[in-house]
């Protein structure tokens, strides 16, 4: 019989924006392993769980702590937040399962910024999005660059995750200068920070007013296409249907 590793997105925070199948597989599990904040979001529920908390930056480590665990016999649960699969672990865990051929993996879909933001928001994705991450720590910045251009270019509603950090408080700032260059200085913009956690906060702005937002790390941020607009206070990109038709 295999080991196996569940890998799970837990949401963006509060219980209420898990998945039933993962509240599911984490009760199930023997150990839960991630970092500390993500099992301090887990709350009392799981407490009576053996939790393996695992600092920040060593990734490498928590998937080999989960090989290594499952390795004994228990069934272990890596927990990210949001969607593990989108700028998570799952596919590192891929990659370094290849020296476990013994363990199976399973990835269990959880509720990502973008959707849990968008929602905060209004409706800013009802259109065709894509998403880019600010975070230069392993793609080169040409290759972010190079991606924010065609964005543009293609008219898509624009997801930005790991707008900020420590270390780079001005990419923002860099990002929207960049798309200034393609897109009108009244394009709606909003961002979300803590969401699903305590002291959420929702900003609608244009991307003019954007560049000199201050943003940290739990802040996602969204741009709209040529079609968004701002409708009773919520930011909206159109589909295209004709609904004035009926007026
Ligand atoms: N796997 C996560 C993304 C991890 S990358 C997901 O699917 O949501 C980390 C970035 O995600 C943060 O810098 C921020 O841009 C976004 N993010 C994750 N959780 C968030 C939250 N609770 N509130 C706002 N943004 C969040």
């Amino acid at each position: 019989m295999k080991n196996r590793i569940y890998i799970v997105g837990i949401g963006p925070g509060k219980e209420e924006m898990m998945t039933g199948e993962a509240l599911y597989i984490l009760e199930q599990a023997d150990i839960i392993v991630g970092y500390t904040t993500y099992l301090n979001l887990l709350g009392e529920r799981f407490q009576g769980k053996e939790l393996r908390a695992t600092p920040m930056r060593q990734e490498e480590e928590r998937c080999r702590i989960c090989f290594a665990e499952a390795e004994k016999g228990k069934t272990v649960a890596l927990i990210c937040s949001g969607d593990a699969g989108i700028y998570g672990l799952a596919s590192l865990m891929f990659e370094i399962g290849k020296e476990y051929p013994q363990t199976e993996l399973s990835v269990i879909a959880g509720v990502t910024a973008a959707s849990s933001g968008a929602a905060l928001l209004g409706a800013p994705l009802g259109h065709d999005f894509c998403t880019v991450s600010l975070s230069d720590l392993m793609t080169p910045w040409e290759t972010i660059e190079r991606r924010l251009k065609a964005a543009a270019e293609g008219d898509f509603v624009i997801v930005l995750y790991n707008p900020s950090s420590h270390k780079r408080k001005d990419y923002l700032k860099r990002a929207c200068q960049i798309l200034l260059r393609s897109m009108e200085e009244g394009r709606v913009c909003g961002y979300v920070e803590n969401i699903g956690r305590n002291g959420t906060k929702t900003e609608i702005c244009t991307l003019g007013e954007l560049q000199d937002r201050e943003v940290n790390m739990f802040t996602t941020v969204f741009i709209g296409n040529s079609d968004s607009e701002v409708i009773d206070g919520r930011f909206v990109t159109k589909r295209g249907y004709d609904c004035r038709k009926h007026l």
